[in-house]
Protein backbone atom coordinates (compact mmCIF):
# COMPACT_ATOMS: atom_id res chain seq x y z
CA UNK A 1 0.00 0.00 0.00
CA UNK A 2 1.33 3.74 -1.07
CA UNK A 3 2.18 5.04 2.66
CA UNK A 4 0.66 8.44 1.25
CA UNK A 5 -3.21 6.97 0.87
CA UNK A 6 -5.41 8.20 4.08
CA UNK A 7 -7.03 4.60 5.08
CA UNK A 8 -10.64 4.60 6.46
CA UNK A 9 -12.35 2.36 8.60
CA UNK A 10 -16.62 2.84 8.38
CA UNK A 11 -18.71 0.77 10.68
CA UNK A 12 -21.76 -0.71 9.68
CA UNK A 13 -20.09 -0.17 5.94
CA UNK A 14 -21.82 -3.18 4.47
CA UNK A 15 -24.91 -1.19 3.16
CA UNK A 16 -27.04 1.74 3.00
CA UNK A 17 -25.15 4.83 4.11
CA UNK A 18 -21.69 3.24 4.80
CA UNK A 19 -21.53 2.03 1.80
CA UNK A 20 -22.02 4.50 0.29
CA UNK A 21 -19.65 6.26 2.45
CA UNK A 22 -17.39 3.23 1.61
CA UNK A 23 -17.76 3.77 -1.94
CA UNK A 24 -17.25 8.10 -2.01
CA UNK A 25 -13.40 7.75 0.69
CA UNK A 26 -12.56 4.94 -2.12
CA UNK A 27 -12.74 7.58 -5.31
CA UNK A 28 -11.22 9.89 -3.34
CA UNK A 29 -8.39 7.90 -3.47
CA UNK A 30 -8.49 6.21 0.74
CA UNK A 31 -7.83 2.11 1.16
CA UNK A 32 -11.83 1.55 2.96
CA UNK A 33 -12.21 -1.12 5.61
CA UNK A 34 -15.80 -1.75 5.28
CA UNK A 35 -16.36 -3.26 9.26
CA UNK A 36 -20.32 -4.67 9.75
CA UNK A 37 -21.73 -7.22 12.18
CA UNK A 38 -23.05 -8.98 8.73
CA UNK A 39 -20.00 -10.73 7.95
CA UNK A 40 -21.03 -12.37 4.45
CA UNK A 41 -22.45 -8.73 3.51
CA UNK A 42 -19.01 -7.23 4.64
CA UNK A 43 -17.41 -9.40 2.01
CA UNK A 44 -19.58 -8.88 -0.47
CA UNK A 45 -19.57 -4.80 -0.49
CA UNK A 46 -16.31 -4.73 -0.15
CA UNK A 47 -15.82 -7.13 -3.17
CA UNK A 48 -17.75 -4.63 -4.49
CA UNK A 49 -16.18 -1.87 -4.22
CA UNK A 50 -12.97 -3.17 -5.03
CA UNK A 51 -13.91 -3.82 -8.42
CA UNK A 52 -14.03 0.13 -8.92
CA UNK A 53 -10.43 0.34 -7.97
CA UNK A 54 -10.39 0.84 -4.71
CA UNK A 55 -7.88 -1.12 -2.02
CA UNK A 56 -10.52 -2.53 0.16
CA UNK A 57 -10.98 -5.36 3.20
CA UNK A 58 -13.77 -6.60 5.45
CA UNK A 59 -14.00 -6.70 8.90
CA UNK A 60 -17.23 -8.19 11.27
CA UNK A 61 -17.76 -7.74 14.20
CA UNK A 62 -20.25 -5.89 16.64
CA UNK A 63 -19.30 -2.26 17.15
CA UNK A 64 -21.17 -2.57 21.41
CA UNK A 65 -18.75 -5.21 22.29
CA UNK A 66 -14.99 -4.19 23.06
CA UNK A 67 -12.86 -7.37 22.05
CA UNK A 68 -14.77 -7.16 18.93
CA UNK A 69 -13.66 -3.96 18.16
CA UNK A 70 -10.62 -4.21 19.53
CA UNK A 71 -10.13 -7.14 16.83
CA UNK A 72 -11.43 -5.14 14.57
CA UNK A 73 -8.96 -2.75 14.64
CA UNK A 74 -6.14 -5.30 14.91
CA UNK A 75 -6.78 -6.47 11.69
CA UNK A 76 -7.69 -3.62 10.16
CA UNK A 77 -3.79 -1.77 11.56
CA UNK A 78 -2.57 -5.16 10.48
CA UNK A 79 -3.46 -4.64 6.63
CA UNK A 80 -2.78 -1.37 6.34
CA UNK A 81 -0.78 -0.45 9.43
CA UNK A 82 -2.65 2.67 10.48
CA UNK A 83 -6.38 4.31 10.69
CA UNK A 84 -6.66 7.99 9.48
CA UNK A 85 -10.43 8.50 9.31
CA UNK A 86 -12.77 6.77 11.22
CA UNK A 87 -17.09 6.82 10.45
CA UNK A 88 -19.01 5.94 13.27
CA UNK A 89 -21.88 4.93 11.15
CA UNK A 90 -23.49 1.65 12.68
CA UNK A 91 -26.86 2.43 14.06
CA UNK A 92 -30.13 0.42 14.90
CA UNK A 93 -34.00 1.08 15.90
CA UNK A 94 -36.44 -0.38 17.65
CA UNK A 95 -39.24 2.30 17.61
CA UNK A 96 -41.88 1.75 20.15
CA UNK A 97 -43.72 4.65 22.55
CA UNK A 98 -42.09 5.35 25.84
CA UNK A 99 -44.77 3.51 27.96
CA UNK A 100 -43.99 -0.07 25.82
CA UNK A 101 -40.60 0.44 25.12
CA UNK A 102 -38.51 -2.22 26.47
CA UNK A 103 -35.61 -2.22 28.48
CA UNK A 104 -33.88 -5.13 25.98
CA UNK A 105 -34.75 -2.51 23.27
CA UNK A 106 -33.16 0.98 25.20
CA UNK A 107 -30.50 -1.17 25.81
CA UNK A 108 -29.47 -2.41 22.47
CA UNK A 109 -29.98 0.91 20.34
CA UNK A 110 -27.61 2.61 23.25
CA UNK A 111 -25.02 -0.18 23.07
CA UNK A 112 -24.76 0.01 18.98
CA UNK A 113 -25.44 3.32 18.19
CA UNK A 114 -23.54 5.16 21.08
CA UNK A 115 -21.41 3.00 23.13
CA UNK A 116 -20.14 1.51 19.67
CA UNK A 117 -18.88 4.92 19.05
CA UNK A 118 -17.58 5.52 22.26
CA UNK A 119 -15.59 2.17 21.97
CA UNK A 120 -14.22 2.55 18.00
CA UNK A 121 -13.35 6.07 18.96
CA UNK A 122 -11.13 5.13 21.66
CA UNK A 123 -9.23 2.60 20.06
CA UNK A 124 -9.15 4.83 16.58
CA UNK A 125 -7.89 8.16 17.95
CA UNK A 126 -4.80 5.95 20.30
CA UNK A 127 -3.66 4.69 16.55
CA UNK A 128 -4.41 8.78 15.25
CA UNK A 129 -2.42 10.43 17.95
CA UNK A 130 0.15 8.67 17.39
CA UNK A 131 0.43 9.68 13.57
CA UNK A 132 -0.34 13.28 14.50
CA UNK A 133 -3.54 13.35 12.05
CA UNK A 134 -7.04 12.04 12.05
CA UNK A 135 -10.65 12.38 11.40
CA UNK A 136 -13.79 10.97 12.91
CA UNK A 137 -16.81 11.44 11.20
CA UNK A 138 -20.06 10.20 13.77
CA UNK A 139 -23.36 9.62 11.90
CA UNK A 140 -26.29 11.35 14.20
CA UNK A 141 -29.75 11.98 13.14
CA UNK A 142 -31.86 15.18 13.28
CA UNK A 143 -34.29 13.06 15.46
CA UNK A 144 -31.30 13.44 18.13
CA UNK A 145 -31.90 16.98 17.92
CA UNK A 146 -35.53 17.12 17.64
CA UNK A 147 -36.99 14.19 19.27
CA UNK A 148 -39.84 12.24 17.79
CA UNK A 149 -42.42 9.74 19.50
CA UNK A 150 -42.07 6.65 19.37
CA UNK A 151 -38.23 6.80 18.84
CA UNK A 152 -37.20 7.92 22.80
CA UNK A 153 -33.98 5.33 22.58
CA UNK A 154 -33.09 6.29 19.44
CA UNK A 155 -33.21 9.86 19.60
CA UNK A 156 -31.17 9.68 23.10
CA UNK A 157 -28.52 7.53 21.15
CA UNK A 158 -28.48 10.19 18.88
CA UNK A 159 -28.45 13.19 20.94
CA UNK A 160 -25.66 11.76 22.86
CA UNK A 161 -23.57 10.98 19.77
CA UNK A 162 -23.41 14.98 19.38
CA UNK A 163 -22.05 14.98 23.37
CA UNK A 164 -19.84 12.23 22.44
CA UNK A 165 -18.29 14.55 18.91
CA UNK A 166 -18.34 17.86 20.81
CA UNK A 167 -16.66 16.66 24.19
CA UNK A 168 -14.17 14.29 21.91
CA UNK A 169 -13.55 17.38 19.25
CA UNK A 170 -11.96 19.53 22.35
CA UNK A 171 -10.12 16.72 23.54
CA UNK A 172 -8.67 15.71 20.36
CA UNK A 173 -8.06 19.25 18.68
CA UNK A 174 -4.84 19.63 20.02
CA UNK A 175 -3.54 16.23 18.53
CA UNK A 176 -4.50 17.41 15.12
CA UNK A 177 -7.75 14.82 14.99
CA UNK A 178 -10.90 16.58 13.88
CA UNK A 179 -14.32 15.41 15.09
CA UNK A 180 -17.70 16.26 13.62
CA UNK A 181 -21.04 14.72 13.37
CA UNK A 182 -23.48 14.31 10.46
CA UNK A 183 -27.29 14.61 10.94
CA UNK A 184 -29.17 12.91 8.06
CA UNK A 185 -32.89 13.22 8.04
CA UNK A 186 -34.68 11.19 6.11
CA UNK A 187 -32.74 9.08 3.90
CA UNK A 188 -33.47 5.66 1.43
CA UNK A 189 -32.29 2.94 3.30
CA UNK A 190 -33.28 -0.44 4.50
CA UNK A 191 -33.98 1.46 7.86
CA UNK A 192 -36.33 3.34 6.32
CA UNK A 193 -38.15 1.35 4.02
CA UNK A 194 -39.56 -0.06 7.29
CA UNK A 195 -41.55 2.56 7.78
CA UNK A 196 -45.57 2.40 7.36
CA UNK A 197 -46.34 4.26 4.65
CA UNK A 198 -47.95 6.88 6.35
CA UNK A 199 -45.43 8.43 8.22
CA UNK A 200 -42.99 7.88 4.80
CA UNK A 201 -45.51 10.45 3.52
CA UNK A 202 -45.53 12.37 6.42
CA UNK A 203 -41.69 12.87 6.37
CA UNK A 204 -42.13 13.72 2.78
CA UNK A 205 -44.42 16.26 3.20
CA UNK A 206 -42.43 18.08 5.64
CA UNK A 207 -38.87 18.26 3.15
CA UNK A 208 -38.44 21.56 2.15
CA UNK A 209 -36.79 20.13 -1.00
CA UNK A 210 -39.54 17.92 -1.52
CA UNK A 211 -37.36 14.51 -1.73
CA UNK A 212 -36.07 11.98 0.37
CA UNK A 213 -32.40 11.97 0.78
CA UNK A 214 -29.66 9.84 -0.70
CA UNK A 215 -26.78 7.42 0.88
CA UNK A 216 -24.95 9.59 -1.51
CA UNK A 217 -25.86 12.99 -0.24
CA UNK A 218 -24.74 11.63 3.01
CA UNK A 219 -21.94 10.20 1.66
CA UNK A 220 -20.55 13.33 0.09
CA UNK A 221 -20.44 15.46 3.39
CA UNK A 222 -18.28 12.38 4.51
CA UNK A 223 -15.91 12.87 1.86
CA UNK A 224 -16.00 16.52 2.76
CA UNK A 225 -15.14 16.45 6.38
CA UNK A 226 -12.34 13.39 6.19
CA UNK A 227 -10.74 15.56 3.13
CA UNK A 228 -8.27 18.58 3.72
CA UNK A 229 -10.92 21.23 2.52
CA UNK A 230 -12.41 20.29 6.32
CA UNK A 231 -9.36 21.41 8.09
CA UNK A 232 -10.20 24.27 10.14
CA UNK A 233 -13.92 22.37 10.93
CA UNK A 234 -14.51 20.36 14.51
CA UNK A 235 -16.85 19.95 16.71
CA UNK A 236 -19.60 20.48 14.46
CA UNK A 237 -23.32 19.16 13.99
CA UNK A 238 -23.58 18.97 9.59
CA UNK A 239 -27.53 18.42 8.71
CA UNK A 240 -28.47 16.19 5.82
CA UNK A 241 -32.27 16.79 5.79
CA UNK A 242 -33.34 19.00 2.82
CA UNK A 243 -33.83 21.79 5.35
CA UNK A 244 -36.53 19.66 7.45
CA UNK A 245 -34.37 21.32 10.20
CA UNK A 246 -33.45 24.88 9.93
P1 LIG B 1 -28.85 0.31 7.51
O1 LIG B 1 -29.65 -0.52 8.44
O2 LIG B 1 -28.98 0.07 6.05
O3 LIG B 1 -27.29 0.20 7.88
C1 LIG B 1 -26.81 0.04 9.18
C2 LIG B 1 -25.60 -0.87 9.14
O4 LIG B 1 -25.12 -1.01 10.49
C3 LIG B 1 -25.96 -2.28 8.64
O5 LIG B 1 -25.03 -2.71 7.67
C4 LIG B 1 -25.90 -3.11 9.90
O6 LIG B 1 -25.57 -4.48 9.68
C5 LIG B 1 -24.83 -2.39 10.70
N1 LIG B 1 -24.90 -2.72 12.12
C6 LIG B 1 -26.02 -2.81 12.87
N2 LIG B 1 -25.70 -3.18 14.14
C7 LIG B 1 -24.35 -3.30 14.17
C8 LIG B 1 -23.43 -3.65 15.19
N3 LIG B 1 -23.84 -3.96 16.44
N4 LIG B 1 -22.10 -3.67 14.89
C9 LIG B 1 -21.68 -3.37 13.63
N5 LIG B 1 -22.52 -3.06 12.62
C10 LIG B 1 -23.83 -3.01 12.90
O7 LIG B 1 -29.22 1.81 7.88
P2 LIG B 1 -28.71 3.22 7.34
O8 LIG B 1 -29.93 4.02 7.09
O9 LIG B 1 -27.68 3.08 6.28
O10 LIG B 1 -28.06 3.79 8.67
C11 LIG B 1 -26.69 4.16 8.82
C12 LIG B 1 -26.58 5.17 9.95
O11 LIG B 1 -27.28 6.37 9.58
C13 LIG B 1 -27.20 4.70 11.26
O12 LIG B 1 -26.39 5.14 12.33
C14 LIG B 1 -28.53 5.43 11.28
O13 LIG B 1 -29.01 5.61 12.58
C15 LIG B 1 -28.14 6.74 10.62
N6 LIG B 1 -29.27 7.50 10.07
C16 LIG B 1 -30.05 6.99 9.08
C17 LIG B 1 -31.10 7.76 8.60
C18 LIG B 1 -31.99 7.28 7.49
O14 LIG B 1 -32.96 7.99 7.17
N7 LIG B 1 -31.73 6.14 6.86
C19 LIG B 1 -31.35 9.03 9.12
C20 LIG B 1 -30.55 9.50 10.14
C21 LIG B 1 -29.50 8.73 10.61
Amino acid sequence: MNQLKKVALITGGARGIGYAIAGELGSDGCCVIISDILSDLAGESAEKLSQTGAETFAVSGDVSKPADVDDMFDKAVGRFGKIDILVNNAGVARDALLLRLEEKDWDLVMNVNLKGAFLCTKVASRIMIKNRWGRIINISSIIGLIGNAGQANYAASKAGIIGLTKSSARELAGRNITVNAIAPGFIETEMTRKLPEAAREAYLASIPLRRPGTPRDVASIASFLASDKAEYITGQVIHCDGGLVM
